[in-house]
């Protein structure tokens, strides 16, 4: 399974207590699709939130 919350979106509903805990404290947001995430491994093309 990918890491890519992008991605995730199948997988989501039926898991959200671990969708949570990737993104409660977001860290990067992604420039391609306007997610957020803990970690840019998470998103398909991640920008850390703090350089913007
Ligand atoms: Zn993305």
């Amino acid at each position: 399974m990918s890491t890519e919350l992008c991605k995730l979106k199948k997988s989501l509903k039926g898991d959200l207590p671990s969708y949570v805990l990737l993104v409660n404290q977001p860290r990067f947001v992604c420039t391609n699709c306007g997610r957020v995430a803990n970690k840019k491994k998470n998103l398909c093309s991640p920008k850390r939130i703090k350089d913007l």
